[in-house]
């Protein structure tokens, strides 16, 4: 298990930021479709270790499929910085994604790829 390190992020315009507690290694890319065509590279922390620290107000939800996740967006800049949803247990989660968290090598990062166009 590697380890969980705080981190800060937000959207481009600097509206919606949040302090996370998560690991980056590795990181995943997914190909399902909404993945694909945003490019997140992903990382997940459990609801406790999420903290936005502002813009709740600016943030648009989409949903599509099963309407399992809050694809979360800024309305003002339209980037998405995180996502929440539930794992299969039911617990809350959040989907990080890591091109959007402060100071982090992204050249660095150790890719896993998730076929989620095949879930
Ligand atoms: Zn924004």
């Amino acid at each position: 298990m590697s380890q969980s390190t705080k981190y800060t992020g937000g959207c481009h315009c600097g509206t919606v930021r949040y302090e996370v507690e998560t690991s980056i290694d590795p990181v995943i890319a997914c190909n399902c479709s909404i993945c694909r065509a945003r490019g997140s590279l992903l990382a997940f922390a459990p609801n406790e270790g999420f903290h936005l620290l502002s813009g709740e107000e600016a943030l648009s939800d989409y949903q599509f499929n099963r309407k399992v996740i809050h694809h979360l967006f800024c309305s003002k800049c339209g980037i998405s910085s995180f996502s929440r949803g539930r794992r299969p247990d039911g617990a809350q989660v959040v989907a990080i994604n890591v091109r959007c968290l402060d100071g982090v090598d992204l050249d660095a990062l150790t890719v896993r790829k998730f076929d989620g166009a095949s879930l």
